[in-house]
């Protein structure tokens, strides 16, 4: 989708500062970040939101969160605690109508978020 922008990132049409991708996911640094560590990581195939998630994606989603868990990894961040978070809709927060996960990490976090 021309007019998305992560579609547009994961083609390479946008820049970004990518840290991982395979075939099926690309991570990228936020372009706001929100903590220390603060990635974007995305399917490459185009879905809006858990709203329009079928079955059929559930290995894709999954290996995303899992993709999200092994920068965590990387990043040292499986000892002190990391987050990750999928704004799902407008009340939540989502701004960027591709489906995508933030793994936020290196600072405490309160709960509940705001
Ligand atoms: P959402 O608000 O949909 O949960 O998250 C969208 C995220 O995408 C935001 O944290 C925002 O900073 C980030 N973002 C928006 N446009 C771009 C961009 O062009 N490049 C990068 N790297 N991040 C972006
Ligand atoms: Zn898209």
């Amino acid at each position: 989708m021309d007019d998305c922008i992560f579609c547009r990132i994961a083609t390479g049409k946008l820049a970004s500062d990518i840290v991982y991708e395979d075939n099926d996911v690309i991570a990228f640094t936020d372009i706001n970040p929100e903590a220390p560590t603060h990635l974007l990581v995305v399917p490459r195939r185009h879905i809006a939101s858990l709203n329009t998630a079928e079955p059929a994606d559930a290995e894709l989603l999954g290996k995303a969160m899992l993709t999200a868990a092994s920068l965590a990894k990387q990043r040292g961040l499986d000892g002190p605690g990391y987050r990750i978070v999928a704004n799902t809709g407008k009340e939540a927060g989502q701004t960027v109508d591709h489906i995508h996960f933030h793994l936020l990490g290196g600072r405490f976090m309160s709960w509940p978020p705001g």
